[in-house]
């Protein structure tokens, strides 16, 4: 029984609530599933095939409803305090987010070299806040699989063209990755990225100055890694902090990484939100 859906806490916002119910009636078992965070409605729900909360077997390890049963209950996500961004030319660079609200952020990288077909119905029904950090190429060959991830709540940002490393390459060179990726994702997905992160990480003050110009409002690094399902701290604690940034990417292991990081962050005491509800 300790698996079955029923188990999960329902949307105690009550906006959230509502929302909720005009989004999910053919399916009153995704009420339970969602993680109650603040994030979009989906406006085109996807149709799924029905479960079966009343199955006592164990669901089949690897299927959807496998991965769904073990997605731990989370408490409430607070309401977010968006950041004071500086006014400085430049956009600030963040390993974590620097918050004491008890939540924590998923990314997922690149785009190019695996997309799990389950990942969608994974983070519609378990409401999964992530936050997609694409090259644009890989975001142009692939739109409408990240645009069904989209549609779920999902938000898509700037990770360059080409994933060359930017650090000590020129202002223009550097504006041409960064700019040149927000203005293909804008045409593809409606909407200008407003979030950065470099390829590897690295970058140097020129890196912030094309960001800012390019539309990003701050600069990502992470904290954690997540691959294989298993998370790697960054940092001595060896436990996700507020604010924390977990970083994964669309390789074939991705539900696991997914799952890995969502028991971490409630190991911690915390629950997953969107980078955009705080960066705003
Ligand atoms: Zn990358």
């Amino acid at each position: 029984m300790s698996a079955t859906p029923v188990r999960r806490i329902l949307a105690v916002v009550p906006l959230l609530a509502l929302l909720t119910l005009s989004a999910c009636t053919a399916n009153p078992t995704l009420h339970a599933r969602r993680i109650t965070t603040a994030q979009p409605t989906p406006s085109a729900p996807l149709p799924r095939p029905s479960t079966s909360p009343s199955a006592t077997a164990e669901p089949a390890a690897g299927s959807l409803e496998w991965y769904l049963s073990q997605v731990p209950t989370f408490p409430e996500a607070p309401p977010p305090q968006p950041m004071q961004l500086p006014a400085t030319g430049a956009a600030p660079f963040w390993h974590r987010l620097p918050t004491d609200q008890k939540v924590a952020f998923i990314t997922i990288d690149d785009g190019g070299l695996a997309r799990p077909p389950g990942l969608i119905d994974f983070i519609w029904e378990a409401r999964i806040p992530v936050t997609m950090f694409l090259n644009s190429p890989a975001a142009a060959e692939h739109t409408d699989y990240f645009r069904q991830i989209e549609a779920v709540g999902g938000i898509v940002e700037n990770h360059t063209i080409t994933h060359n490393s930017l650090a000590g390459r020129s202002y223009d060179y550097q504006k041409q990755e960064i700019c040149g990726a927000a203005d293909k994702l804008e045409g593809l997905f409606g909407k200008r990225p407003t979030l950065f992160r470099p390829p590897f990480g690295e970058h140097d003050s020129t890196t912030l100055k094309a960001a800012h110009d390019c539309g990003a409002k701050a600069v990502f690094h992470w904290t954690e890694t997540v691959h294989e399902g298993k998370v790697r701290y960054q940092t001595p604690e060896k436990v996700v902090q507020p604010g924390d940034i977990l970083l994964m990417h669309f390789r074939p292991a991705l539900m696991d990484d997914l799952l890995a990081a969502l028991k971490a962050i409630h190991r911690a005491g915390l629950t997953p939100a969107l980078l955009t509800e705080y960066v705003r």
